[in-house]
């Protein structure tokens, strides 16, 4: 049986979740639409964002449905000017690049946001910056100190975004606590279905300008046509994720498990984070000298799907900013791979893991 362990690139589908998407998919009418066909479909969208906003420790008014964490990132990130945005070095494209000139945060050895050079850089901020975090990081599942910066960040008069999409379900994420302005979610990160996020918005917070004109649907701050069917995926899997989230916390023992037995085989395999406090269901690391992606191509012939680097967006095997940004040679980067779990992973994954990998190491 193949074994899939890249859940941070695309966790599978929660059945439950497909079927409420396939149920909507069937049904007609458009949610905005003010007959019982449309009333129905506007009913699904409402119940999924108490669901999505219960796991942000949100009200459902607070949410914007967008067509993915992308979307709603970008969203956020370009109603700021460059020259009044800071994002962390380990942030995921989809905010680093957005204004790739703005200032950047630097990350410590451990892969954690550095708090004091954080103050130091948002002190150069004028008022009315955005500074972006994300909460744990999608290569590492390394937990950043988002609190921490974010009441340094308002003491400023700054806003903070911060992109949620790798904690959310794995760990409690509540926006109040974190005290930030907006905080984005991916649907398919938690077992729902892909081209589905939210932009969660802090009460009292205006909206960002939408991207595109054209409709009055979420708040005007999105127009289209809600997807409805993944709206309602969504929705579906972020109760089961919310519902599940000390259980999630289980995977930690396989995680450990699996990392002992990689250190016993190669002691001089460098994991990356595991010094600092990590989400139960990532670990990232690599031996110098054996490269990322012949590591991936023979796991895969063996059944195996991990990923490498930030493989989530093209597939496209290269040195890791992440691993870069903490400090490590272009060499060590160009040689990690990420072996994230999910909701459906069972012993019985890690200890197939745990044997091919022994194999591949003991033979190279
Ligand atoms: N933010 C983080 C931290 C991610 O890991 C990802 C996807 O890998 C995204 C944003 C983008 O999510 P989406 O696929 O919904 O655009």
């Amino acid at each position: 049986m193949p074994v899939y362990l890249d859940n941070n690139a695309s966790a599978p589908v929660r059945p439950e979740a497909a079927a409420m998407a396939y149920r909507l998919l069937l049904q007609k009418g458009n949610a905005s639409s003010v007959h019982s066909f449309g009333r129905e479909m506007r009913g699904a969208v409402e119940e999924a964002r108490a669901s999505v906003a219960a796991l942000a420790g949100a009200q459902a008014s607070q949410v914007v449905f967008t067509s993915s964490a992308t979307e709603a990132n970008n969203m956020v990130l370009r109603h700021f000017k460059p020259a009044k945005v800071a994002v962390s070095a380990i942030e995921h494209p989809s905010v680093r690049q957005v204004h790739p000139q703005c200032l950047t945060l630097p990350v410590t050895a451990d892969g954690l946001v550095d708090v004091s050079a954080a103050k130091a850089g948002m002190s150069k901020l004028p008022e009315g910056s955005l500074v972006s975090l994300m909460l744990v990081n999608n290569e590492t599942g390394v937990i950043q100190p988002v609190r921490k910066i974010a009441a340094k960040a308002r003491k400023r008069g700054l806003y903070i975004h911060c992109d949620a999409v790798q904690a959310a379900g794995r760990i409690a994420v509540d926006i109040e606590e974190l005290e930030v302005d907006f905080l984005t979610l991916s649907a398919h990160k938690l077992g729902g279905p892909m081209g589905v996020g939210a932009l969660i918005i802090r009460r009292g917070v205006a909206p960002p300008a939408p991207i595109f004109s054209g409709g009055g649907q979420e708040r005007r701050v999105r127009p289209g046509t809600e997807n409805v069917p993944a709206i309602g995926g969504f929705g579906v899997s972020a109760q089961l994720a919310l519902k599940e989230i000390d259980q999630f916390q289980k995977l930690s023992a396989l995680r450990d498990k699996m990392e002992e037995k990689i250190r016993q085989e190669a002691p001089q395999t460098i994991i990356y984070g595991a010094h600092a406090r990590r989400v139960s269901n990532t670990s990232c690391f690599g031996l110098a000298g054996i490269h990322a992606q012949m590591l991936v191509m023979k796991l895969d012939l063996a059944g195996i799907a991990v990923s490498s680097g930030a493989a989530c967006s093209s597939g496209v095997v290269r040195e890791s900013p992440v691993i870069l940004a903490m400090g490590a040679s272009p060499e060590a980067a160009a040689s990690t791979i990420r072996v994230s779990m999910g909701w459906q992973t069972l012993e019985s994954d890690i200890d197939h893991f745990i044997k091919i990998w022994s194999n591949i190491i003991g033979g190279s």
